[in-house]
């Protein structure tokens, strides 16, 4: 692969305008679900879809991006490569499998440089049944005012949270930071006490593509976690050892799982992906996130921690501001050609591999 640049965007507008022309080109039809609210340049906010099948197609994939905002930068660029690869596309046509492009799950991050979305929430810990009870993270309250702290910078907050680590190790400080927590409207990793627009709306795109089908498979398409470059392959689906096996049918034995402990990632709650299984739920569902690394995880979480207290300080100057608002960006986007050029390559042979997982 090569020329891999011309993929990538440096705006969101950018992103969507580079997806909408590419689905064009394939001479598909692109669904607009618009946000109620406007990006950083003031131009419009949407979920994208674009179908590459028939409607009554008995597989579908779903490539998605955007799940966390800000690393839509990624995604997008590995979506609108997949629409340039005709070799994809014949390859899916031939094994019957309908590929769906969902551009943006939250469009409004990706144009903030944001991993939430409008409402604060981590999307990918808001889907929960909120009439029932949410899930405690008790070492999340503990460490909150020291995770994101009064002041920023905050060296005695980074001390308070090397303390935790020394204490219970590196692994349960991540899993206190990023497992979720429903209790902190104002901290990281929250997960919203109401389903978030991009929630109801994804809902409502599953609706519309998945109910027909008898086999789903999923990949959505995230960054920030992991060596730069490699994309961990975690599965994305419920904890049932069948379908992990299948996952690891169709992407290999390195497909990685939250509830073994084999993933960088802690265990989380309240999944994006179970979504599918409520939703679709004749369809066979295979899922998997792949998770690109960018720079090491004390970036990724310096940076969201400055974020949010940025975000929770509307008095700090603009240069302030800007600066986090970068580095933000830059834990979760690597822009040089490297780093797209093996993007593209791992997006394209995961995607492949599920067109033939789907045509069995
Ligand atoms: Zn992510």
């Amino acid at each position: 692969m090569h020329d891999t640049e011309r993929f990538f965007a440096q705006t969101y507008a950018e992103a969507r305008a580079g997806f909408i022309r590419a689905a064009e080109a394939r001479g598909l039809q692109v669904h607009s679900h618009l946000h109620p609210l406007r990006g950083q340049d003031g131009e419009p906010l949407a979920m994208d879809v674009a179908r590459d099948g028939p409607a009554d197609a008995a597989a579908v994939l779903i490539i998605s991006s955007a799940c966390h905002g800000v690393e839509g930068f990624c995604g997008s660029g590995v979506q609108r490569a997949l629409l340039a690869e005709a070799a994809f596309g014949h390859a899916a046509r031939a094994a019957g499998v309908a590929v769906l492009y969902i551009h943006a799950l939250n469009p409004w991050g990706f144009s903030w440089w944001r991993r939430t979305t409008h409402e604060n929430v981590d999307l990918n810990r808001n889907f929960h049944d909120f009439h029932r009870p949410l899930p405690e993270n008790p070492a999340y309250d503990e460490l909150a005012s020291a995770i994101v702290p009064p002041q920023w910078p905050s060296p005695q907050a980074d001390e308070r949270l090397a303390a935790y680590a020394a204490a219970h190790g590196d692994r349960a400080l991540q899993a206190a930071i990023t497992a979720g927590q429903y209790k902190h409207p104002q901290g990281i990793f929250y997960g919203g006490r109401a389903p978030t627009w991009s929630q109801q709306t994804l809902r409502h795109v599953l609706q519309d593509h998945g109910r027909q089908c008898q086999r789903l498979g999923w990949i959505d398409l995230h960054t920030g976690l992991g060596p730069s470059g490699h994309g961990e392959r975690i599965f994305a689906g419920p904890n049932d050892d069948r379908v992990l096996a299948r996952a690891r049918a169709w992407w290999g034995d390195a497909v990685t799982s939250i509830y073994d402990g084999s993933s960088t990632s802690a265990l989380l709650s309240g999944l994006m992906w179970l979504s599918a299984g409520q939703e679709c739920p004749h369809a066979e569902v295979t899922g998997m996130a792949l998770e690109f690394g960018t720079v090491p995880m004390a970036e990724v979480v310096a940076a969201l921690r400055a974020d949010q207290w940025a975000e929770n300080h509307p008095e700090c100057d603009a240069a302030q501001r800007a600066r986090v608002r970068r580095q933000v960006r830059e834990a979760f986007y690597t822009d040089t050609p490297t780093w797209k050029a093996q993007i593209v390559q791992q997006g394209l042979e995961a995607a492949h591999q599920g067109v033939r997982g789907l045509a069995v």
